[in-house]
Formats: structure tokens, sequence, C-alpha cells
């Protein structure tokens, strides 16, 4: 089926090529610096009717005289002006598994004038279709249909509509190349890119919804905050909200409407359905907790945050910005606690370094599950998201002089959300609660211009130099350490205390301070200890309270709490003399 798909779009694309030599066509050469948008939904029709201005830069070495806009399949072009004047273009369909129906509606736009590089222009753009639930993306790459609908929720129904925007529906205009699912990491690899070409983009999309009714009007949320605004015309009814950032960093600009409940206690708003009453007070009761946890960490939470529910129970969750869409069907304490810490700590700190906005949120939640269930409970929570990042990680140590994908300025969301909350955890460890919170509680978003600007705040609290762990974990990206015991000799001083002089060895280009355990006969110590890239470190370990003979029987090192390419070579076992 696939194949058909793609021969009859590769037909299409060939005629087009008639009018648009294909090697003239970069797609990546604008990035979309600002959208003012006014968007019309119809819920009854499922139907998108959209309008407004962009403004494109061309970003690109060459001057440009020909664009490729780009939305969702479901949804036509209406039309395109310049100056007023409405320009040509031919419309034509593109695979793509950036959208979920895996293709785009692709305008290819003749511009009046060549645009030259750094040059910008305005184009008022209309287009209109419809949003139904749509998984052509997962459902072709063989997830069974039911499943990838959990997944792929996004639609515009009566009864319940959510839409999320670049990388999942093309609801307003982009300019990607093709990606795709089945290629390995061809669609994140377009997405991330997108991400990092319009994180600076202001965004600005006025949502309405009309109807003529006496009923109770439908929620219309975008951004976190009750910013919905119902008026009503004799029986008509206008709802809409606005959804607008001035930068729009990793945020995903997305619209939900239903028949939500809504209840507040400022900064936080719960947007829940009918018939989750006991998951809403279940939210309800782990906010105190969690208020009072973020508070003495990372300050008062200010901002608005949210929480919207799914009419249906297994989809994803999702989130965006300060707004978490989450089921609110299941009653589960510690997912409400952990999901709230995140959503304040974004709250509390604001900031448009993905790795410091979202690291700092998951970290948070690490910690949180430290106070219920111990470190050990934390680092199980942490290990999750190894996962997340191990193989890209792996590839990265794999191949000598690898550039990867340095902390402080990647769009990859494994990198900025887990291997972050790592990053911050192993400082933690390093500097202590005390310096840490103290770096946390001086960080200000507007300050934060220099890459260096948070390692000089950990380091003027800590009063240590960690210039060589920020170079290893977050401005450059060389994979991970890979510990070892390389040795463990005990030995007994003349008094008769016990000692054992452990030498750790660190085989990945990545250095990190990890902790070892000593374990003896009635007992066991933990020790620090920093190993460099590519080096061994030695040090003596005192065993307490033991002034006889006592028979060491294993060294562990790591915890869990470095994150590292193998750990099946961490324990060191001593066998009996
Ligand atoms: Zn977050």
């Amino acid at each position: 089926m696939k194949l058909v798909i793609s021969r009859l779009l590769g037909c299409l694309g060939l005629l087009c090529s008639l009018i648009v030599p294909a090697s003239a066509l970069n797609r990546e050469a604008f990035t979309i610096t600002k959208y003012d948008l006014e968007v019309r939904l119809e819920p009854e029709q499922q139907r998108l009717g959209a309008r407004g201005k962009i403004t494109l830069r061309n970003d690109s070495g060459q001057p440009q005289k020909v664009v490729a806009l780009q939305i969702s399949s479901s949804l036509s072009w209406r039309s395109i002006r310049v100056d007023g004047k409405s320009v040509q273009f031919v419309s034509q369909p593109y695979t793509s598994d950036i959208d979920h129906t895996g293709a785009l509606s692709e305008a290819i736009v003749t511009l009046p004038l060549e645009i030259k590089p750094k040059d910008s222009v305005e184009v008022e753009i209309g287009y209109e279709g419809v949003i139904p639930l749509d998984a052509t993306r997962l459902v072709r790459i063989g997830v069974p249909e039911g499943i990838a609908k959990h997944t792929s929720w996004d639609q515009i129904s009566p009864w319940f509509t959510a839409v999320r925007g670049a990388g999942y529906v093309a609801w307003y205009p982009i300019t990607t190349e093709s990606a795709d699912f089945s290629e390995g990491n061809s669609l994140f690899e377009v997405v991330d890119r997108w991400k990092a070409r319009e994180a600076a983009s202001e965004f600005k999309a006025r949502v309405t919804m009309s109807r003529e009714s006496n009923e109770e009007p439908p929620l219309l949320i975008c951004s976190p905050g009750r910013d919905s605004i119902i008026e009503q015309i004799s029986r008509a009814q206008l709802v809409s909200a606005s959804c607008s950032w001035t930068r729009l960093g990793t945020v995903t600009p997305t619209f939900a409407m239903a028949n939500y409940q809504y209840q507040s206690k400022p900064p936080f708003y719960l947007f829940s359905l009918t018939g989750h009453e006991a998951g809403v007070s279940t939210y309800s009761n782990a906010l105190e907790p969690a208020m009072k946890f973020v508070s003495g960490w990372f300050g008062q939470p200010r901002a608005p945050v949210a929480i919207a529910d799914f009419a249906d129970p297994n989809s994803a969750p999702f989130e965006s910005g300060t707004l978490l869409m989450a089921s609110m069907a299941a009653e589960d304490s510690k997912l409400a606690g952990t999901n709230l810490v995140h959503e304040l700590v974004h709250s509390a700190v604001p900031s448009l370094r993905p790795w410091v906005y979202e690291g700092l949120a998951h970290f948070a939640e690490a910690m949180y599950r430290q106070q219920q269930g111990g470190r050990e409970a934390a680092l199980d929570f942490l290990g999750l998201h190894r996962a997340a990042f191990l193989d890209s990680e792996k590839e990265v140590a794999a191949v000598q002089n690898n550039v990867g994908q340095p902390l402080v300025s990647t769009f990859d969301e494994t990198y900025y959300r887990s291997k972050a909350a790592y990053v911050w955890w192993m400082l933690r460890d390093m500097v202590g609660d005390d310096a840490l919170k103290q770096a946390i509680g001086k960080y200000r978003a507007e300050d934060d211009k220099d890459p260096k600007y948070v390692e000089r705040l950990i380091e003027a609290a800590a009063k240590r130099d960690l210039g060589w762990f920020f170079d290893d974990w977050v401005y450059q990206d060389r994979g991970l350490p890979d510990f070892r015991v390389q040795s463990a000799h005990p030995w007994k001083t003349e008094k008769g205390m016990q000692i054992v002089t452990v030498t750790l060895e660190n085989l990945g280009s990545v250095g990190a301070e990890v902790p070892f355990t000593i374990l003896f006969e009635g007992g066991e110590i933990t020790k620090r200890i920093e190993v460099r890239a590519r080096s061994t470190a030695t040090t003596r370990v005192e065993l307490p309270g033991t002034s006889g003979e006592v028979k060491v029987s294993e060294i562990r090192v790591n915890d869990g709490s470095v994150p590292e390419i193998d750990l099946t070579n961490n324990v060191f076992r001593i066998s009996a003399p």
C-alpha cells in the first residue's frame, strides 16, 4: 500500500517539477519568524478555517524566489497573497510523517521578487479543511490501529477536540524536508531541526468557535490559564482562546476544546471531564504537598500552568510548555504528585534553555520520588530516562571525534529531558542540596545569555571548579562514561586499622564523580570519587569500626546515579585468600 501511495505522489511531484525545477527547491531555506492567525473551528463538521499573516525569512545563503509552504494533507490552500496581490502557487501532496496523516498539502509559491539571504517577506494566507482522528503514519509502519489511536489522538470533533502543532498536525504552515518514520531517526531529526529553527519565532493565533445554542458552552484552551473567553450574542455563542508566545522555544502550539469542568488555585489550573471526579480529587489532594516541595527547592510558582483531561483515558500524555494533557480517569496519587511537581517547577523557573527548563522539571520529579520512596526509588525513576538516550550516546561514543548533541543547545527531547535530568541529579550529588538550591534561586531567564551562566551560578554557590564537568556533559557530547573497578586491595595498618585501596577506571570519554560501595562482613560503606574521561583514580577507604580481620567481599561502582554505557562491568568480587 505504501509503495502505491509513494508512487502516486512521485507522479504528481514529477508533473509539478515541470513547473518548478526540483533542484531549485530548498524546502528549509525559509524560517517562519512570525505567525498571526485567526482560526475558526466548526466541531460538528470537524472543520478548521484559518487566515492571517506569516513572515518568512530567508536563512539560506542564496537568494530565493520559490517557497514551499506546508499544512496537513487534510487541509487545503485557499489563498496566498503578497503585498495585497494574489501570487501564483501550485498545490501538491507531499509525503511526510511529520503530520499524523503521513502527508502534507504543499503550496509551491513563486514570490513576486527574489528574497535575499537574511531578508524577510510577509505573506497573507488562507486555508481550510477537516482534522479528523488519523493514525495513518503509525498504522503504515505496522502499529495496530487500536494502539495507534491512543498515541495519535489529535482531532476536531463535537465531543472532544485536541490538536497539537508541528510534529503532530500541521494546523499552521511549516517549511520542512520530508520525514520518514520507518527510516531510523529521520522523523525526529526533521522535527528537531524545525523546532530549533523556530525557537525564536513569535506565534499568535486566536482560535474561535461559534454556535447557536442555549447549552453550557465548551471551554477552549490553548496556553494555560483560563484564557477562554465566551461572548454571547443573543442565542449565538462565541468561544475564543488566544495562543500566543513571544518566543516559541520548545513549545508546540496546541489547542483543546471540551465540556471541561474547571477549577484553579492560581497559578495552577485544572480542566477535567465529567466522570473523572475521583481523579480530580487525587490531584487536589496532591497539590499542597507538591506546592510545598517545589517552593522549598525552586522558589514560589508564579506563571500559570495547566493540566487538561482526555476523553479517551488511554490517550498518551503530552506536554507543551506549561500545558500538560493527561487523563484524570485513573486515581494514581504518585503520578498526580509528580505531574504537579513538574508543572509547578515550570511555573517557578521559567527558562528559554530547554535543558534548564525541562531538565529541572524532570530532576524535580526524581527528587520527589526520593522524598516518598528513598534514593533507590528515585534512581529507578531516572533509570527509565536512561533508556531514552542510551542508544544515541552509544553511537556517539563509538565514533571517534563524533560531535553529538551538546545539551546546552540541543532540541532533541530525549536529551533536554532525560539526559538533563541526570545532569542536574549529578550536580546535586556533587555540590549538595544547599549550594544547588542557592544557585537555582539566583537563576534568572533574562540573564541566561552566556552558555556558561549556569556553570558560574553553581560554581559560585559551591565554591568549586566545575568546568570539566560542564565541558563533558553540557557544552560537548562525547557519549557517556563507562566505569569498572580495576583493582581492590584490602590491607591492615600497623595499628590494626582495616583499609581498602580501590582503583576505578573510566573507559568512556566523559568524566564524572561516581559513588562506589565496599561490602564487607558486617556492613558496607559508600564513598564518591572523581574519575575523568579515559582515566583511572585511586583512593584509600578506611572501614569503620573495624580493628580486626574483616572479610571484604565486593566493590560496586555507580549506584545508577551516573548514566553510563555499560552497567554489566560494575561489580568486582574479592575471593577469599
Ligand atoms: Zn515540562
